[in-house]
């Protein structure tokens, strides 16, 4: 039986974790920012490498016994290195978050000025928003969407950096569906004398699999979480021009983390082999198609999708005027067995606990292996759920046709 000293131990957390398992098991997920990683990256996790004390880096570390940390980590790093083509890496960040913070804290002072996309057209908190401490230590300014075509207003992006000149320009976004032209933002921030970061969190996979444009030739720093279309361990990777990779490693160790999380640094390493390979350039693939399926379907049933379709992994898809809000549209999916997250829309005018949107993303699906013809069976789905979100019967019906897809499609095989 698997897991059964935890079974026996604490019998509490095991019960929590069978639930999760069902819950995985027996829903389809669209949240745009999850995955399901490999066994062997759960192996990975799940292993030994927990119980070591690393601090420092591969061969100047604080600690004896660290050869095969050092083995592991120096394998992270090469495969990093040769994935994304980036001259620096650093893969000891515990989270996309805390890339970030490295970043700013290496190179800007308290008060300094960061340029990042408004978190309710798309952007994150770690860009400045006012409740993370990227908006409480440093002066926040923000870019956003063209109202009409809900693509990034590159001339507003360009004016508002000349007049308020930035320390740094953040490009990346959580819910935002359209290629990020790199190029455009580095050409705005050599203009206005600032640092240039991507954060590609969303869109690693697709980067990766070179289905999106890289922003390795054109960006100061590159950080990423390894959790969303990367489909590795929670966590987060830095990567950087030569020249600054001592301050970021610094920044990481011993600035504002200790210990590295070796197990985790373990199952990047793995996550980043499963990169490497042709499957997964055929898994990206296959995610970019799924979305863009799902987005025609739901387009053509009559819901507006928010810059009229996707290039990537994601959608929004506008609610207004379906008589429905985000958080109804989450709570009805629910109950069908569909989870999705409510979103703002560019422009809302509903508050952030209610929204007029719905966040749809294809990597979790399509790791199940489902491909076109089943993005077509849940946009019917959500079609019928959205539109009989009151009826109870119709509601169960939906989710036995969810349940089905759930079988034909198993998480772990
Ligand atoms: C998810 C995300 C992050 C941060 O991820 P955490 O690991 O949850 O801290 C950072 N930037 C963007 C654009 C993201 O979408």
């Amino acid at each position: 039986m698997e897991q059964e000293h935890l079974r026996r131990v604490d019998p509490e957390v095991y019960d929590a974790l069978q639930n999760e398992k069902q819950r995985e098991k027996g829903k389809i997920v669209l949240i745009a920012s999850e995955n399901y990683v490999s066994r062997a990256v759960l192996e990975a996790q799940g292993s030994i490498f927990t119980n070591k004390y690393a601090e420092g880096y591969p061969g100047r570390r604080y600690y004896g016994g660290c050869e095969y940390a050092d083995q592991v980590e120096t394998l992270a790093l090469t495969r990093a290195k040769e994935l994304f083509g980036a001259a620096h890496v650093n893969v000891q960040p515990h989270s996309g978050t805390q890339a970030n913070m490295a970043v700013y804290f290496s190179f800007l002072k308290p008060g300094d000025t960061i340029l990042g996309m408004s978190l309710n057209q798309g952007g994150h908190l770690s860009h400045g928003a006012a409740v993370n401490f990227s908006g409480v230590m440093f002066k926040s300014i923000t870019y956003g969407v063209d109202r009409e075509t809900g693509y990034i207003d590159y001339d507003g992006v360009r004016k508002i950096a000349l007049e308020h000149r930035p320390r740094i320009i953040v490009a990346g976004a959580s819910a935002y569906s359209r290629i990020l032209d790199f190029r455009a933002f580095s050409e705005i921030a050599r203009e206005a004398g600032a640092f240039f970061m991507a954060d590609i969190a969303h869109i690693a996979g697709l980067v990766g699999a070179g289905l999106h444009p890289s922003p390795i030739p054109y960006a100061d720093f590159v950080t990423t979480t390894t959790h969303k279309t990367l489909r590795g361990p929670r966590g987060g990777i830095i990567m950087c021009k030569a020249d600054y990779g001592k301050a970021i490693d610094k920044m990481i160790f011993p600035g504002i983390q200790g210990g590295p999380l070796m197990h985790v640094i373990a199952a990047k390493a793995v996550a980043l082999k499963e990169a490497l390979s042709d499957d997964f350039r055929v898994y990206q693939g296959q995610v970019v198609r799924n979305a863009k399926r799902l987005a025609a379907e739901l387009s053509s049933a009559g819901f507006r999708i928010i810059s009229g379709g996707t290039d990537n992994h994601l959608m929004l898809v506008d609610l207004t005027g379906s008589g429905i809000t985000g958080k109804e549209a989450e709570e009805a999916l629910d109950r069908a067995g569909i989870t999705v997250n409510k979103n703002a829309i560019p422009y809302d005018s509903r508050p952030p606990a209610v929204t007029s949107g719905i966040r749809l993303g294809t990597p979790c699906v399509t790791t199940r292996g489902m491909g076109e013809g089943e993005m077509s069976e849940i946009a019917d789905i959500i079609t019928k759920v959205l539109k009989n979100n009151k009826n109870l019967n119709e509601i169960a019906h939906l989710n036995g046709r969810v349940k089905t897809l759930c079988e034909r499609f198993p998480v772990y095989r």
